[in-house]
C-alpha cells in the first residue's frame, strides 16, 4: 500500500506557509505542493512590491508641498522611473528570499507541481497519486481579466506583470477602483504617468459609507481623472488602447486591469469531493475551523474567497494547520475586521461596515481633517472619518475613513472595537497634543454629544475651544 500522509498542503503562499508552521509542530509526515514560483503572492507581486511603489510615488509627490514649507527648487527634482522600478524589484527579491527560508530546507516534503484533487484524501501531482488523512487547500487567487478584452498582453498589465516593467508608458488607464486599483492608480499617477481611472461600483476601495467614498473620490479626482460607475470596454486602436465607459473615452498606451481576483480553483477538482458547490464553484468553508463541509479537507487564504487579505490568509492557514492535525476541529474566533487601502490619505474600514449597519439604529460621529491642527502643520489636511456606535451604550461598532495616518488610527480603532470599548472609554484615553488622533477625538466627541447625558466626567467632555491649534 502506498504511503498515506497525515497532511498535504496545496499552495505555498501566506496561508499555506502559516499552515505549514502548525503542521510541522505536530507531524513530520506531510508534503507541501506548490505550482509556479515559490515565495508567496504577497512578497512577489502583492502587498510588498505595491507598497514599495507607493512609497516612492509618495516621496516624489511630497515635492508639491515644498514651496509652501519654504523649500525652494522642487521644480528641479526629476524622477527616474526605471530606477524606481529597479528598487521595487531589488527589495521585493529580498522579501521573497526571506519567505523562501521557510521552504528551502523541506527537501522531499516540498514538491513543485500543480495538484488536482481525485477525491477526499486523494490528489494527483506530476502524474503521481498521493494520499492523505487531511488536505489543506491554500491555492490563492489570480487577477480577473475579462475574456472579451482582445488586447495584446503587452498592452494589458495586471499586478502580476506591473512590477516587472523596466519603465512605464506616458499614458495609462487603470480599470477597477477596488483597493488595488486605487492604490496603483494613485501611485502610477504620482510617478508621472498620465493616468485615467475607471471604476464600475458605486463606491471605491471597498468603502461602503457613501460619504467617505465620495470624499476619497474627490481627493483622487484632484490628482487624475476618475470615472466611477461605468462598465469599461477596450479596443485596440492605432494610437494604443481605447477605453470607453459611458460617455467617457480615452486612448492610452497601456491598461492596468484591477477588476478583482478569482480563487485558483479552476481544474483543482473540487467537484470530486462530492459536496455542493456554489455558482463560483466553491464549497462551504466554515470560517472558524476552515473545514470544507464535514470533510477532512480545509481551505484557507484567498482560495476560499472569504477575506482576501494577508493577515486573514495567515490566520486561516494557522487554523487549518491546527485542525488538520486534530481528531476534531477547534473553532477559532476571528479578529476584528480591518482593511486598509494605502492611498494617500489612507482609506480604512474597521469593525462593522456602514453597509452592514445601515437601517439599524446607530449614531455616527464625524471629523473632517481640513482644519485639524497637526494635519494643517504637515499639509496633510484633507479627509474624513466616520465612527459608528450603539445609541444607548455608546459601544463602538465600526468606522470608515479616508484620513491622514488612517492606517494607525485604524489599528487603534480595531483594538477598541475588539475590546467592546465605548465612546466614553475612548475619551478617557490620553490624547497627546498635537497629533492627528485629536481628529479621532473630535469624532468621538461628536458621538458623545449624541449619547444620553452622563454625570461621569472623562476629562475630555469640554466643548471645542474653536481654535485650530488647540482642537
Ligand atoms: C497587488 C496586491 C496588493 C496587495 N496588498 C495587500 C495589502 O497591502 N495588505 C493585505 O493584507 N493584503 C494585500 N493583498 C492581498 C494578499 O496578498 C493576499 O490576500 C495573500 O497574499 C493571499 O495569500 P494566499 O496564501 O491565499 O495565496 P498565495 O500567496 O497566492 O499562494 C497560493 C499558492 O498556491 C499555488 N497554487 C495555485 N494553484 C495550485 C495548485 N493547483 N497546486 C499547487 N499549487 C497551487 C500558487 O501558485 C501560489 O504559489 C494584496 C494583493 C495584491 C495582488
Amino acid at each position: 500500500m502506498s504511503k498515506i500522509f497525515d497532511v498535504i498542503i496545496v499552495g505555498a503562499g501566506s496561508a499555506g506557509l502559516a499552515a505549514l508552521r502548525e503542521v510541522k509542530k505536530r507531524t513530520r509526515n506531510f508534503v507541501l505542493i506548490n505550482d509556479g514560483p515559490w515565495g508567496t503572492i504577497c512578497a512577489r507581486v502583492g502587498c510588498m512590491p505595491s507598497k514599495l511603489l507607493i512609497e516612492a510615488a509618495n516621496a516624489f509627490h511630497r515635492r508639491g508641498t515644498f514651496e509652501e514649507f519654504g523649500i525652494r527648487g522642487a521644480d528641479n527634482l526629476a524622477l527616474d522611473l526605471a530606477a524606481v522600478l529597479r528598487r521595487v524589484r531589488r527589495l521585493r527579491d529580498d522579501f521573497v528570499a526571506s519567505t523562501l527560508k521557510a521552504t528551502d530546507a523541506l527537501g522531499e516534503c516540498a514538491v513543485s507541481g500543480r495538484a488536482r484533487l481525485l477525491g477526499v484524501g486523494r490528489l494527483e501531482v506530476n502524474g503521481r497519486e498521493l494520499q492523505a488523512r487531511n488536505i489543506i487547500i491554500a491555492t490563492g487567487s489570480h487577477p480577473v481579466v475579462p475574456a472579451s478584452w482582445r488586447v495584446p498582453d503587452k498592452q494589458l498589465l495586471t499586478t502580476d506583470t506591473l512590477f516587472e516593467q523596466e519603465t512605464l508608458p506616458p499614458r495609462m488607464a487603470v480599470v477597477g477602483l477596488g483597493p488595488i486599483g486605487v492604490e496603483m492608480a494613485q501611485a502610477i499617477s504620482r510617478l508621472g504617468v498620465n493616468v485615467t481611472a475607471f471604476g464600475c461600483g458605486t463606491t471605491i476601495a471597498g468603502l461602503s459609507d457613501p460619504q467617505i467614498s465620495s470624499v476619497a473620490l474627490d481627493l483622487l479626482g484632484r490628482e487624475f481623472p476618475v470615472y466611477p460607475g461605468g462598465r469599461a470596454y477596450l479596443d485596440v486602436v492605432s494610437e494604443g488602447v481605447r477605453v470607453r465607459a459611458g460617455t467617457m473615452e480615452v486612448a492610452v498606451d497601456r491598461v492596468l486591469v484591477a477588476l478583482g481576483r478569482r480563487p485558483n480553483i479552476d481544474g483543482l477538482g473540487l467537484e470530486r469531493l462530492g459536496i455542493e458547490l456554489d455558482e463560483q464553484g466553491l464549497p462551504f468553508v466554515n470560517p472558524h475551523t476552515m473545514q470544507v463541509a464535514d470533510l477532512p479537507v480545509f481551505m484557507a487564504g484567498d482560495a476560499n474567497d472569504q477575506i482576501p487579505l494577508l493577515h486573514e490568509a495567515a490566520d486561516g492557514g494557522y487554523i487549518a494547520g491546527i485542525n488538520a492535525t486534530r481528531s476534531a476541529p477547534t473553532h477559532f474566533a476571528r479578529r476584528t475586521p480591518l482593511a486598509i487601502t494605502f492611498a494617500d490619505p489612507n482609506i480604512a474600514i474597521i469593525g462593522s461596515r456602514f453597509q452592514a449597519l445601515d437601517g439599524k439604529k446607530i449614531l455616527t460621529g464625524e471629523v473632517r481633517f481640513e482644519h485639524q491642527g497637526r494635519a494643517r502643520a504637515g499639509q496633510r489636511n484633507s479627509g474624513i472619518l466616520h465612527l459608528y456606535a450603539e445609541p444607548e451604550s455608546g459601544r463602538l461598532l465600526g468606522a470608515e475613513m479616508c484620513a491622514p495616518a488612517g492606517e494607525h488610527m485604524a489599528h487603534l480603532l480595531a483594538l477598541a472595537i475588539g475590546r467592546s470599548l465605548t465612546v466614553r472609554d475612548l475619551l478617557r484615553l490620553p490624547f497627546y497634543h498635537p497629533v492627528l488622533e485629536e481628529g479621532l477625538r473630535t469624532a468621538l466627541r461628536d458621538l458623545a454629544a449624541q449619547l444620553p447625558a452622563c454625570e461621569e466626567s472623562d476629562l475630555a467632555a469640554c466643548d471645542a475651544f474653536n481654535a485650530e491649534a488647540l482642537d
